[in-house]
């Protein structure tokens, strides 16, 4: 174990305290340290690459609130903006320009979408692309990977994994059977597995949804031939192929994965990223089936805050900030720089480690690999990953904490940043 050096007493009474209020002490669960175990931080303030806790303690940050602090923490272009935008009100619920200008900019950007609808979280975006997929081809049955996370709506919450997982068994209490049902699950990079459940029900699979960079079983790459075998797959049997580009759109590249691997999705859904670090998402695609959405169609679909002009606000200046020359480039550049050098630590000091990133995106499994699916990640030594984490927490890193998370980094982070990230790895595996 390694040796506590920072003071933690204001976080730990602050979250001793939040365990009578909320359950669990957090408002999401992950936030709770439960899978490596020991207290969380809590947080005072963020800026740029680093996050401040209530004790006064610093650290450099790869969870960027996950995902979104891609410009690093409140830039102060975000934070200009967001006051004007303030001071004309905080909520309208009627139609305002600031729609146009994001949903523009997102069109423009994101090859499959031709037309959005805003929402207010990725949550809701996949609930949402979930009732458009089953109305726009009048079928029921939806294939999803195990291990990829699409918010936590009933039909998503299928334990995958083992002979139970076609079966669409319900992972969480409260979710009938009746709703999973129709839930499919196959492993990831396996398009054998897609192609028997297309075998086995052609005409009633409305759509295969993924994540086309996993990063909610840790950082996992599609395979060479994937995510076209799967767009093949999907128009072969008129089904639909959805990319949850919640984590990774404005991520892997501006226009997303698909922009990235250049395979085109006929719907894409979108969060993080586009709201700047305020709560939205959106889905969108071919205006052709985009316009099922209420009030063109007949798909119902609404929301009291969608819209809303602050996270219209943060979302249109983040992607504006993203769209300077060099952004991409310098992402892959730094993460390359931390994920090359974690896996020589990891070497050098004897761990069983692999990983990899692509722009601003990385992972590390201590496992010696490959990882192509989440059975693969799940043979990770979590023990020593629990450590890890609270070693370099010690040291003023803050990681996911979660084997099964990906790390971001942001391009406020610099060289320098790296550069001490890696010299407390090197000490804290040396210790493990
Ligand atoms: C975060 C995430 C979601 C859920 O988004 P929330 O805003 O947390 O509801 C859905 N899909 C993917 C791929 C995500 O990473």
């Amino acid at each position: 174990m390694v040796k506590t050096t920072i003071k933690t007493t204001k976080s730990e009474e602050i979250f001793a305290a939040a365990q009578n209020l909320m359950p669990g002490g957090v408002s999401s669960p992950v936030r709770a340290f439960k899978s490596v175990g020991g207290q969380p931080i809590v947080f005072d303030h963020v800026k740029g690459a680093y996050i401040w806790d209530v004790d006064g303690n610093q650290y450099i940050d790869y969870v960027g609130t996950w995902g979104p602090a891609i410009c690093g923490h409140a830039h102060p272009e975000v934070i200009a903006a967001l006051h004007e935008a303030l001071e004309k009100g905080t909520s309208f619920g009627a139609p305002c320009v600031l729609e146009n200008v994001l949903a523009e900019m997102v069109i423009d950007a994101v090859p499959s979408i031709e037309m959005v609808r805003f929402v207010n979280s990725g949550t809701e975006a996949c609930m949402a692309v979930l009732r458009l997929m089953r109305a726009f081809t009048g079928r029921d049955k939806v294939i999803k990977f195990e291990g990829c996370y699409h918010g936590h709506a009933d039909m998503f919450l299928v334990k995958a994994g083992s002979g139970v997982a076609t079966l669409g068994l319900p992972d969480s209490p409260g979710v009938p059977k009746s709703t999973t049902s129709n839930t499919l699950t196959a492993p990831y990079n396996d398009l054998e597995a897609v192609k028997a459940l297309f075998a086995e029900t052609p005409d009633e699979i409305a759509g295969v949804i993924l994540e086309p960079v996993v990063g909610n079983a840790g950082f996992i790459t599609p395979d060479a031939g994937f995510l076209e075998g799967l767009r093949e797959l999907t128009h072969e049997y008129g089904a639909l192929l959805v990319f949850d580009e919640v984590m990774t759109g404005f991520r892997i590249a501006y226009g997303g994965a698909q922009e990235r691997f250049n395979v085109t999705p006929d719907l894409t859904t979108l969060g993080k990223i586009i709201g700047g670090g305020l709560p939205v998402g959106a889905y969108g695609g071919r205006q052709e089936i985009m316009s099922m959405i209420a009030p063109d169609g007949p798909v119902y679909q609404a929301g009291t805050l969608s819209g809303n002009p602050l996270a219209m606000t943060a979302g249109i200046k983040t992607l504006e900030l993203l769209q300077k020359p060099g952004t991409y480039q310098y992402l892959d550049k730094i993460t390359k720089k931390l994920s090359d050098g974690l896996l020589e630590i990891a070497k050098k000091t004897g761990h069983a480690a692999c990983g990899g990133q692509i722009s601003g995106m990385f992972g590390l499994f201590f496992t010696a690999g490959p990882v192509h699916n989440y059975e693969d990640a799940k043979h990770s030594d979590l023990d020593k990953f629990s450590r890890f984490h609270r070693g370099m927490l010690e040291h003023g890193i803050y990681l996911a904490p979660s084997q099964f998370e990906a790390g971001f980094t942001s391009v406020a982070h610099t060289e320098e940043d790296i550069d001490r990230t890696l010299a407390a790895a090197e000490e804290v595996m040396s210790s493990l």
